[in-house]
C-alpha cells in the first residue's frame, strides 16, 4: 500500500519535500494556512489544505491522525512549528519529522518526541564550508559524528592509474566507492555530447584519470587528509 505523507508549512524547504515525494509517486497531503501556497501546490498535491495546523480540530477534520509520516517545515514562527509537533503527538501520529532553524528549536522538538530533527540551513553550511575550505572536496555528506561520504577531484599525479596503484585506500584509510567520469560521445555520427558515467562498483584495477572524480567514504581528518593533498 503507497504511503501518506503530511506536508505542514510550505515554504521553500516544505514545498520542495512535498513536489520530490509526489515525483516519487507518494501520496501528500499539503497543509499551510496560506492560501497563495495552497494554490500553487494544488495541482500536483494528493491533497491540498488550507488551515491552520496548530489547530488540532483543523488537523482532524482531515484525517492528519491517518498519515504514516509528517513533516513540519516551519522554521520562522518557531512557536507555530512546537505546537504543531505537539498536537500532532497527541493525535498519534507515528511518524514525525521536523525542520528547525536553531539547536534550541531542535531541543525542544527532540524532547516532544519527533523522529528526527532536520536543520537544512546548517547542513547546506556546512557542506559550503567543506567545498570552500578544500576546493577538491565537491560534494560532503555526513554519515555520522566524524564521518563522511565526499566527492574529491582527483589530482593529477594519479592519473593513468590504478586504484591499486594509487594507493589511496591504504595510504588515506578510506573507501573508494564510485568514480564519476566525464566522457565525450558521439551523437548521430558527429556531434560530441560530454557525459558522466558513474562506476559505482570500483575494482583495483579501474583506472583513473585527469578530470575523475572519487566518491569516498572515511574519517573526517583522513578525508580533510587526503583533499588537501597535492
Ligand atoms: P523556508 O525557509 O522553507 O522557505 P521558513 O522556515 O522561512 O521556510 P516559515 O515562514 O516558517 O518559513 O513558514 C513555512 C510555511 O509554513 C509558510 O508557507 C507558512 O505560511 C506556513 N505556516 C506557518 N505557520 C503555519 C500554521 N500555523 N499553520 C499552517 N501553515 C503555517
Amino acid at each position: 500500500m503507497q504511503r501518506l505523507f503530511a506536508v505542514i508549512g510550505l515554504g521553500r524547504f516544505g514545498y520542495s519535500v512535498a513536489e520530490t515525494l509526489v515525483k516519487k509517486g507518494c501520496e501528500v497531503l499539503a497543509i499551510d494556512h496560506d492560501e497563495s501556497k495552497i494554490q500553487s501546490i494544488s495541482d500536483i498535491a494528493t491533497f491540498a489544505v488550507q488551515c491552520d495546523a496548530t489547530d488540532e480540530r483543523a488537523l482532524k477534520a482531515v484525517s492528519t491522525q491517518n498519515v504514516d509520516v509528517a513533516i513540519v517545515s516551519i522554521g520562522e514562527n518557531i512557536e507555530a512549528s512546537i505546537l504543531i509537533v505537539q498536537t500532532l503527538k497527541e493525535m498519534g501520529v507515528k511518524s514525525i519529522i521536523a525542520k528547525a532553524v536553531a539547536s534550541i528549536h531542535g531541543k525542544i522538538l527532540t524532547n516532544l518526541g519527533v523522529d528526527s530533527v532536520i536543520y537544512p540551513e546548517r547542513d547546506a553550511a556546512v557542506r559550503l564550508a567543506h567545498r570552500l575550505i578544500s576546493p577538491k572536496v565537491l560534494e560532503y555528506l555526513e554519515l555520522a559524528p566524524g564521518y563522511s561520504i565526499e566527492e574529491v577531484a582527483i589530482s593529477d599525479r594519479f592519473s593513468g592509474l590504478s586504484l591499486e596503484e594509487s594507493k589511496i585506500s591504504e595510504q588515506h584509510n578510506l573507501n573508494i566507492i564510485g568514480i564519476k567520469k566525464q566522457v565525450t560521445r558521439m551523437v548521430k555520427g558527429k556531434m560530441m555530447k560530454e557525459q558522466e558515467i558513474f562506476n559505482f562498483t570500483p575494482s583495483p584495477s579501474d583506472i583513473v584519470e585527469r578530470g575523475d572524480v572519487l566518491v569516498v567514504i572515511g574519517k573526517e581528518d583522513d578525508l580533510d587528509r587526503f583533499s588537501n593533498s597535492e
